[in-house]
C-alpha cells in the first residue's frame, strides 16, 4: 500500500509540540511517508520568515522556542500547497480561525483524506446552538474527522514528560493507524468511539479554567480551586448529556476529561491570563497580548459560545458557573462576585 502523507494544519504551541511526535513516528514507521506537511501561517521574526526559520533552524523560535522540530517536517506558507496531498490532515489551530481554513480547504484536499482535530472549543451554530469543530470541519471537508484531546500542556508533551491523551475515533480502522502516528513511550494514547463528547470535555474545560484563574487571582485556596473543578466537571457532564444524548459518563474518567480539566485549572494559558485579569483590572484581550506572545485564549471565546446557546434556551441558571465565567469576561459581572454566583449551585440542593 502507498504511504499515508501526513500534514499539520497549524503551528502554534500545541501544533508545533505536536510536530515533534508525528515527525519522530512518520519517520520511524513504514506505514507513514517520512516526510510531514506543516502549515504555518506566515509571519516576519527579526527579519526572517517563521516557515524559514522552522526549515533551516528546525524550530519554532516563536511559538514553542527552546524543542527542535524534526527535520522532515516541512514549513509551508500555504495552506492548500501544504495539504494537497495529505491522505492524514491534523487540525491544530485556534478554535476562531478554523472556518477561513476550511473554506480555503473546500474541494482541494484528496477526498480519501482523513481529519484528526486537535481544536478545543466550539462555534456558533445557526439556529442559536453550537457546531463542535470537528462538525463543521467534516461539513466543508465532506471527509470523515476524529479528535484528540487530553491533559496535553505543550511545553509538557515538548519535553517529553509521561503523559496521556483520548482519541475519539469514528472507526475501528482509523483508530489504529492514528494511535500509531501519535502514541510515544512518554505519550500514551486510549482510543474510544464517544467522540464528541471527547470534544465537548476539550472545549469545556477551557472555560472552568477561567473559573480557576479568577480563584486564584481573588486569592482563594486549594480547596476554592477544588470546588471550582468538581462544579466545572459537573456543568460538563450535564451538558453533555442534555445536548449529545448518546454522551458516555465513562468519557468523563479519560485524559480527556477529569485529567484535562485538572491540568488546564493549574497550568494551562486560560488560568493564568484570567489570574491576572483579576490582579491587574487590565482586559483579557490586552492581558492575552501582554503575557502570550501570539499565542490565543480559548476560555473566554468558548464561555460566550456557550452562554450564547444557554440563554436562548433560557437554561443559564442550570449552569451557573458557566455563566459566571462568560459575565466576568465580557464584564458584566465583577470578579469579586463570582464565588456568590456558584454559592447556591443546583449542585449543592
Ligand atoms: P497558539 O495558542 O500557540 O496560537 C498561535 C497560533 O495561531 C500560531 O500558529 C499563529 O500563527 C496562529 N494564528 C494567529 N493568527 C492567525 C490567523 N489569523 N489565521 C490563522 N492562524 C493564526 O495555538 P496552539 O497552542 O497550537 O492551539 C491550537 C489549539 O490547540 C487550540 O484549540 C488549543 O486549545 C489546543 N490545545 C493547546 C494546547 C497547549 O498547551 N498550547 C494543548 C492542547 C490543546
Ligand atoms: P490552555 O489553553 O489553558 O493553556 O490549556 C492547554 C490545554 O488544553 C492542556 O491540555
Ligand atoms: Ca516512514
Amino acid at each position: 500500500a502507498e504511504k499515508k502523507k501526513v500534514c499539520i494544519v497549524g503551528s502554534g504551541n500545541w501544533g508545533s509540540a505536536i510536530a515533534k511526535i508525528v515527525g519522530y513516528n512518520a519517520a520511524r514507521l513504514d506505514i507513514f511517508d517520512s516526510r510531514v506537511t506543516m502549515y504555518v501561517y506566515e509571519e516576519i521574526i527579526n527579519g526572517r520568515k517563521l516557515t524559514e526559520i522552522i526549515n533551516e533552524d528546525h524550530e519554532n523560535i516563536k511559538y514553542l522556542p527552546g524543542h527542535k522540530i524534526p527535520s522532515n517536517v516541512v514549513a509551508i506558507p500555504d495552506l492548500v500547497e501544504s495539504s494537497k496531498d495529505a491522505d492524514i490532515l491534523i487540525f491544530v489551530v485556534p478554535h476562531q480561525f478554523i472556518k477561513n481554513q476550511c473554506e480555503a480547504l473546500c474541494g482541494k484536499i484528496k477526498p480519501t483524506a482523513v481529519g484528526l482535530s486537535l481544536i478545543k472549543g466550539f462555534d456558533r451554530a445557526e439556529g442559536g446552538g453550537i457546531d463542535l469543530i470537528s462538525h463543521i470541519i467534516q461539513r466543508y471537508l465532506n471527509i470523515e474527522v476524529n479528535v484528540l484531546m487530553g491533559a496535553n500542556l505543550a511545553g509538557e508533551v515538548a519535553d517529553e514528560k509521561f503523559c496521556e491523551t483520548t482519541i475519539g475515533c469514528r472507526s475501528k480502522e482509523w483508530g489504529s493507524i492514528l494511535k500509531n502516528l501519535i502514541e510515544t513511550d512518554n505519550f500514551k494514547v486510549v482510543v474510544i468511539d464517544d467522540v464528541d463528547t471527547v470534544e465537548v470535555c476539550g472545549a469545556l474545560k477551557n472555560i472552568v479554567a477561567c473559573g480557576a484563574g479568577f480563584a486564584d487571582g481573588l486569592g482563594y485556596g486549594d480547596n476554592t480551586k477544588s470546588a471550582i473543578i468538581r462544579l466545572g466537571l459537573m456543568e460538563m457532564i450535564k451538558f453533555a448529556q442534555t445536548f449529545y444524548k448518546s454522551s458516555q459518563l465513562g468519557t468523563f474518567y479519560e485524559s480527556c476529561g477529569v485529567a484535562d480539566l485538572i491540568t488546564t485549572c493549574y497550568g494551562g494559558r486560560n488560568r493564568k491570563v484570567s489570574e491576572a485579569f483579576v490582579k491587574t483590572g487590565k482586559c483579557i484581550e490586552d492581558l492575552e497580548k501582554e503575557i502570550l506572545n501570539g499565542q490565543k485564549l480559548q476560555g473566554p471565546i468558548t464561555a460566550e459560545e456557550v452562554n450564547h446557546m444557554l440563554k436562548i434556551k433560557n437554561m443559564e441558571n442550570e449552569f451557573p458557573l458557566f455563566t459566571a465565567v462568560y459575565k466576568i469576561c465580557h464584564g458584566d459581572l465583577k470578579p469579586q462576585l463570582f464565588i456568590d454566583e456558584i454559592r447556591n449551585h443546583p449542585e449543592h440542593i
